[in-house]
């Protein structure tokens, strides 16, 4: 095989990212997934029944980025979305985030925003110092709310107590004395309008770039000469677990299809923060918009073994980061990006961010030799 430039392990939006603007500058790459199929978890494609899905949970872009909206906007069309999402608790459907509808249908209160705001702050156990996510939860919202929308919930997805993680997991989750009931406040809130795959193939369109799916780069680092390699799997891999497993939080999916053409929710994603084994369900023609005669919805199983999709947030995780992190600092011929090589609970956009700055860094280090 040609000699490259650089070697990119892994097509999510990591790898991609870096390849695009690597090629751009003129730098030849070729990429590896050991899937049989590019854009890592935000892969999306048709199930049997011509529904649009994503096969690894539900993907929604948002961001406050204009550069980043731009970047990837050079690949696909927009089509408008804001993500809403209900928590049943009991047999009530509400808002969540906790905003001023939650507050008044749950505790029959017809409470004005500066009464929600007031409520809130009578509700509250203030915290002077916002170390884990029940510190988070309990100064927003006390203890009430924090039982019946978080605990559980938050046992369910990570397998541990809201005690134990740290604040930026609960901290995601706003809380709000208006009426805005969407999951996201960022600037802009679409969805890829032909979808995440269509995406990745302009994104990978470029004379300088190759790859193969199902191939891991284990076998392809002795098949390929490179001089740079950018490894987006998970970095304890990489380092053969030499201090250690890092661990990863995984999910199965349970797919349900139901013929008709009306939808099955009322918004995209219902929350079940105290009952069942699943945490969410989503509807995905809400996220996608597609009319079809026929609606397909996820369930999202945690578990403890699989696929590796989050990182989990605790301070002895984040120690133990710390020293890959410095052994990867010490290994300057590759280049550690993405959610599972950084171990960060990073969004799409902040993934694409980060890789824009490690590709343009190693643009700027690596001498050029167009090959
Ligand atoms: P990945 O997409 O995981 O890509 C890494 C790739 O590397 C994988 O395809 C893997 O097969 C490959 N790989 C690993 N090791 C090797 C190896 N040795 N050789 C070859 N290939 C390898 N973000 C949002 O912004 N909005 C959302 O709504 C949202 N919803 C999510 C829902 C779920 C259930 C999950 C799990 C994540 C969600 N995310 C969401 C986060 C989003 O998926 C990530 O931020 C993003 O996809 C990470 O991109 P990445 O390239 O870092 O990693
Ligand atoms: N969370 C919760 N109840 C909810 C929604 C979220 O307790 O109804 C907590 C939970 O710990 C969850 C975290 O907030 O893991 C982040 O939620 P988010 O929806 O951002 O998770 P993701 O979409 O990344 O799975």
């Amino acid at each position: 095989m040609t000699p490259v430039d650089v070697l990119v392990a892994g097509m999510g939006f990591a790898g991609s990212t870096s390849a695009r603007v690597l090629a751009d500058a003129g730098f030849r790459v070729h990429l590896v997934d050991r899937r049989p199929h590019i854009g890592g978890n935000a892969f999306d494609t048709f199930d049997a029944h011509g529904v649009q899905v994503h096969p690894y949970g539900p993907h929604i872009f948002h961001t406050n980025a204009t550069r980043i909206a731009e970047f990837l906007s050079r690949f696909t069309q927009w089509r408008p979305y804001e993500h809403r999402v209900q928590a049943k608790v009991g047999e009530l459907l509400l808002p969540i985030p906790i905003n001023r509808t939650t507050i008044n249908r749950l505790y029959g209160l017809a409470l004005d925003e500066q009464g929600a705001a007031d409520f809130l702050a009578r509700a509250r156990e203030p915290r002077a110092l916002l170390a884990t996510s029940e510190d988070v939860v309990l100064n927003s919202v006390g203890r009430d709310l924090c039982e019946k929308f978080y605990r559980g919930y938050t046992r369910k997805q990570w397998g541990l107590d809201l005690a134990q993680l740290a604040a930026s997991v609960a901290a995601r989750i706003p809380v709000r004395a208006t009426d805005d009931d969407r999951y996201f406040t960022d600037t802009f809130q679409c969805m890829p309008a032909a979808g995440y795959t269509t995406l990745f193939e302009r994104m990978l369109d470029h004379p300088l770039i190759t790859f193969e799916t199902g191939v891991g780069f284990e076998t392809m680092r002795q098949a390929v000469s490179f001089r740079h390699l950018v490894y987006t799997g998970p970095i304890d891999a990489y380092f053969d677990h030499c201090f250690g497993r890092l661990p990863y939080r995984s999910l199965e999916f349970q797919h349900e299809h139901r013929p008709g053409h009306a939808l099955a929710q009322p918004v995209g994603t219902i929350n079940y923060p105290n009952d069942f084994d699943f945490t969410r369900r989503t509807e995905f023609r809400h996220l996608t918009g597609q009319q079809h005669e026929g609606t397909t919805l996820v369930r999202e199983y945690p578990r403890a073994h699989g696929e590796p999709f989050y990182p989990i947030p605790t301070a002895g995780n984040e120690a133990l980061y710390q020293r890959y992190k410095a052994r990867a600092a010490a290994t300057p011929d590759v280049t550690f990006v993405g959610r599972l090589a950084q171990y960060r609970y990073y969004n799409m956009d902040q993934v694409v961010g980060a890789a824009l700055a490690a590709a343009e860094g190693l643009i700027a280090r690596l001498p050029r030799r167009r090959t």
